[in-house]
């Protein structure tokens, strides 16, 4: 492995699953699992291709109920291709010798290479040399490219070149007892330039596919002699391709794929779109060529490089690339949101949750464009919050826990156990404070872009919004004079009710209440910044009062925060008087207890009875907040917290908290870096590997966890390098952990590309020629004005 590729040497179909996931090529418009072309699905292989944002809903029969859920769609596989000689069987490396065997993913290229050479049962030499891409040039198109050597013999060789439409949803094992039938075939056929298609369609929400793919070998870089024949079938078209093979002398085979859906913009239909490019006669190098190039801009562009010992580098790249392949510039002006699996398999069905929170930060500072469209896929579904919000009895927008199609809840309500095999409830719909999550990116963006515009016409709306649903779902408690926020589940999933009662949900999460009054402040803030008249328009729109208002006032003065007698903020109301956890028990028994809720279960026991947390949920607030904005809200509401008692809070929760969630990891790491840098870097290192290792035992391969792999990089760019957007002013106060030597990175900033490059003693920063206006940036309590083409180099010590 250098710097830029990922290389698995040997074949070995155990650990197939999880490269495939890995090896996922895409260009945020669609993408393909890095399964083997000559396979369909098996055991271990599962040829995903995955459209953003493409779902479909269907009814499953579940222990007598009726659950219809929305699934993320895998189409028809267009990878297909495969090759025999003579009469023998079809390529199947379960029946041949592996001589050698070595997959390389080029992230710097964009590329997905496999070299294997095997040994037939009649001694038979072969060499295969696979190449793929899925454009980033051009979102239609993608390639596979097969050069083949035959090593010790000659003859005839039948190629197969297919779109093979006998898939259905299987990739999750946890997911097939529910029906899994969402596509139609609805066309197949072949060109008179040669190219085969088929056309498919989902079978409720009626988003149509055309794949069209033209296969052509050359050897000597000319077209060969074939002869070919296309068989058509029910829900599969296929060529077969005859050519003559000379020993030593490999022949190149080419299969450019289009894919057009009835989701695109200025197209007639998508079979017409499809087979139209198929048949445009495109040159596979050229395409290629494209391709790279524009991978190259996106490296220069978000160029993130940290000069360490180990692989730390390669693995940052692994997880820039994969953040590219699901949103990307492609993906602007789609209706697609980010979701928390990558369209890199089929977990989680490819909904949308807060994971935006820790992947928005890189975008911000990088694509903030790709933000801004982003952030409208939830601006969009803000009807449907606030039917949500008035269906449940309250005012404004609330957004679902988990989004598709329309916005409307997508959670399950019950989910399998995979350790005991039962169905239990899934309360986890009740994590109310995605509607926190979403004013906090609108916010973020609105910070590193001052895009105006867009606060104003969008941004805003969805800050009063959940404002007013925040004011709405809170109850005021005359005991108490505060506020207080019941039923509810925090992120640690842990936990969702209390041990002696039947009814979902709890009193008071310390960190829901706490962003409530983060996004009412928002909202108070906003009414001080626009001009009346548009104040006056949303309040309209909105529906909020000078009533409200006066309530949002008062809330962020009175929010109820439960703490214990020792300053620290306990989780929910009465979580301070759930059992200990042996945890010494539970290691001892089961190694890891990441999923120690799945563990519990099994043991006819719940994680709801115990001090024991899936990830950080309080801690989350140490994350979000820098400790001034943090104490002046706690001050604000009248709690005598101070920043001493933030270390105090690290430590309780950190023995108690499993990890359940890869999100986990990349909080701790965030949270320790100014106290505890050898504990962050060993949080840093475990949220990196959390997907290359596949820390879970088996979830990457069901897709990545983006939020985990967007949030390392986040820890580079804005955890070690101290950067903080606050009153209009970068801050920038680096802190490298000692294993860093020197990081070097770019960053957009309110129009600004910004190149910084940090040492342990020094930063340097430069800014590239533009046009923007000038800012101010603060580097270690002194603030200056930077503008195009400025540049300073700064003593750190
Ligand atoms: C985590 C959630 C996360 C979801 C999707 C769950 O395991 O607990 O915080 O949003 O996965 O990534």
């Amino acid at each position: 492995m250098n710097d830029w590729v990922i290389e698995y040497n040997g074949w070995d179909p155990l650990k197939h699953p999880l490269r495939e996931a890995l090896c996922t090529l895409g260009n945020g418009y669609f993408a393909a699992r890095g399964a083997l072309e000559e396979k369909s699905v098996n055991k271990y292989n599962y040829p995903g291709t995955y459209l953003a944002c493409g779902y479909n809903r269907a009814v499953s029969n579940i222990k007598g109920k009726k659950i219809e859920n929305e699934d993320l769609v895998n189409w028809p596989n267009w990878l297909f291709l495969t090759f025999r000689t003579g009469r023998s069987g079809w390529l199947d490396l379960d029946r041949v010798e592996i001589l050698d065997h070595v997959v390389r993913l080029n992230l710097k290229e964009g590329i997905l290479e496999r070299n294997m050479r095997f040994r037939d049962n009649q001694k038979r030499e072969t060499t295969i040399i696979s190449r793929r891409f899925v454009s980033m040039n051009d979102i239609h198109l993608a390639g596979i490219e097969w050069t083949l050597i035959p090593g010790n013999w000659e003859g005839e060789v039948t190629i197969r070149s297919a779109i093979d439409g006998n898939v259905k949803n299987r990739g999750v094992a946890r997911y097939r007892a529910l029906n899994s039938n969402h596509l139609d075939i609805i066309d197949t056929g072949k060109t008179d330039k040669g190219s085969i298609y088929l056309v498919s369609r989902t079978k409720q929400s009626k988003i149509m596919m055309a794949q069209a793919a033209t296969t052509k070998v050359f050897r000597d870089n000319r077209r060969m002699h074939d002869k070919r024949e296309t068989k058509i079938e029910d829900k599969s078209v296929w060529q077969d391709i005859k050519i003559k093979c000379t020993k030593l002398r490999p022949v190149r085979i080419q299969k450019l794929v289009s894919i057009y859906t009835s989701k695109d913009f200025a197209i007639s239909d998508p079979c017409n779109e499809a087979v139209k490019k198929a048949g445009a006669g495109i040159n596979f190098n050229t395409a290629l060529n494209q391709h790279k190039h524009i991978w190259g801009q996106i490296w220069s562009r978000s160029k993130i490089e940290i000069d360490t010992e180990h692989d730390e580098l390669l693995i940052l790249r692994l997880h820039i690339f994969h953040l590219h392949q699901t949103v990307s510039h492609n993906s602007i002006g789609y209706d697609i949101g980010v979701p928390s699996r990558g369209w890199h398999g089929e977990a989680y069905r490819g909904h949308i949750f807060w994971d935006e929170l820790y992947i928005f930060p890189y975008i911000n500072l990088h694509m903030p464009e790709l933000a801004r469209s982003l952030l409208m896929y939830r601006y969009r579904r803000l009807p449907r919050a606030r039917q949500m919000a008035e269906e449940s009895g309250y005012r404004g927008a609330m957004f679902p826990w988990q989004s598709g199609s329309n916005g409307r809840e997508e959670s399950q309500i019950i989910h399998l156990n995979p350790e005991s095999g039962r169905w239990i409830p899934d309360n986890t719909l009740l994590q109310r404070h995605i509607n926190a999550a979403i004013p906090y990116n609108v916010w973020q963006y609105y910070q590193s872009t001052k895009d105006m515009e867009f606060l104003a016409g969008y941004g805003a709306e969805i800050i009063f919004n959940t404002a007013l649903f925040w004011s709405t779902i809170s109850t005021y408690n005359h005991k108490r004079d505060r506020y207080e926020i019941r039923g509810v589940v925090g992120p640690d999933e842990y936990h969702t009710r209390y041990p002696d009662s039947d009814k979902p949900g709890l009193n008071n999460n310390a960190y829901t209440n706490f962003m409530a009054v983060w996004v009412i402040e928002c909202a108070l803030t906003l009414i001080g910044v626009f001009d009346r008249k548009r104040i006056a328009e949303l309040a309209q729109k909105v529906g909020f009062s000078e009533e409200d208002i006066r309530l949002w006032k008062d809330l962020i003065r009175k929010m109820y925060i439960p703490f214990d007698d020792n300053g620290i903020i306990m989780q929910f109301e009465g979580f301070g008087k759930l059992r200990s956890l042996d945890w010494k028990k539970y290691h001892e028994k089961y190694g890891d207890v990441m999923r120690l809720d799945r563990i519990l279960e099994k043991e006819q026991d719940s994680p709801n009875k115990y001090k024991a947390c899936k990830q950080a949920d309080v801690l989350m607030l140490f994350y979000l907040f820098s400790s001034d904005r943090l104490l002046h809200i706690f001050h604000q509401l009248g709690y005598d917290f101070e920043a001493k008692d933030i270390q105090k809070n690290i430590k309780y929760y950190q023995e108690i908290t499993s990890h359940g969630s890869t999100l986990s990891q990349v909080i701790f790491s965030w949270i320790k870096a100014r106290s505890d840098r050898e504990g962050s870097w060993l949080s840093f290192r475990k949220a990196l590997m959390s997907d290359f290792s596949d820390v879970q035992g088996g979830t990457t391969p069901e897709g990545i966890h983006l939020g985990a792999m967007a949030g390392t990089v986040d820890l580079i760019q804005r955890c070690y390098t101290g950067l903080e957007i606050r009153d209009d002013v970068l801050f920038l106060n680096p802190r490298l952990p000692k294993e860093i030597n020197e990081m070097n990175l770019h960053i957009r900033y309110r129009s600004h590309w910004i190149k910084l490059k940090i040492n342990h003693r020094k930063l340097w920063i430069e800014f590239d020629r533009g046009w923007a206006e000038p800012v101010d940036i603060n580097i270690k309590g002194h603030t200056r004005r930077f503008e195009t083409d400025d540049t300073a180099e700064i003593e750190l010590q």
